[in-house]
């Protein structure tokens, strides 16, 4: 037979175990409602990024080669319709850590923030990614005896340097871009 003292043990150790489960429910509840919070937050902020991710063709430009020639100084001409490679440890914006935004200096479609930019030893500004939108294209590049892939301004072909897989960031990116392809536009 159960003493008092035994019965009110056994029911607080009941209780205890009540409690534990129930906020064990309660817990996972939560963890359910804030996932599902989440998904329904984020699923527009998708759809926003993919309508974004595609550039029409009405954005695209398209300019003759002298044309572009009459735009540009003949260093950027170089580097953007040609090429080129600024030298390492040249370029105006290489060491820039000011607050802007870094746009193609031949159609100023906006390419990255200072947010993106990391101190790189390479010689080059260098971005851990860029902003959402597609606005950098890419292709295989086998110059030089080596493979690389070639970054270039989605809106107007622009050449403006490569995409290596060695960065120093969670992203693991590291876009290394000549200053000659870009425009720094201050935040005020
Ligand atoms: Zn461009």
């Amino acid at each position: 037979m159960q003493t008092v003292t035994e019965w009110w043990v056994y029911s607080y150790k009941e209780c205890v175990i009540s409690f534990t489960v129930m906020n064990r429910a309660v817990l996972i509840i939560l963890c359910l409602m804030s996932y599902s919070c989440n998904n329904f937050g984020q699923a527009p902020e998708t759809n926003q990024e993919k309508q974004a991710s595609t550039m029409s063709k009405s954005e695209i430009i398209t300019k003759t080669e002298s044309e572009w020639k009459a735009q540009l100084t003949p260093e950027q001409f170089n580097i953007l319709r040609e090429k080129g490679t600024e030298r390492p440890f040249t370029g105006k914006y290489y060491k820039t850590n000011d607050q802007g935004v870094y746009s193609c200096a031949a159609c100023g479609n906006e390419l990255f923030t200072s947010d993106m930019k990391f101190d790189s030893e390479c010689g080059w500004p260098s971005f851990d990614r860029e902003i959402l939108g597609n606005k950098i294209k890419t292709q295989v590049d086998t110059s030089h005896g080596m493979i690389r892939t070639e970054i270039m301004c989605a809106r107007c072909g622009g050449h403006l340097g490569h995409l290596f897989d060695d960065g120093p960031t969670e992203t693991g990116k590291r876009y290394c871009v000549n200053s000659l392809s870009l425009n720094f536009i201050k935040k005020k």
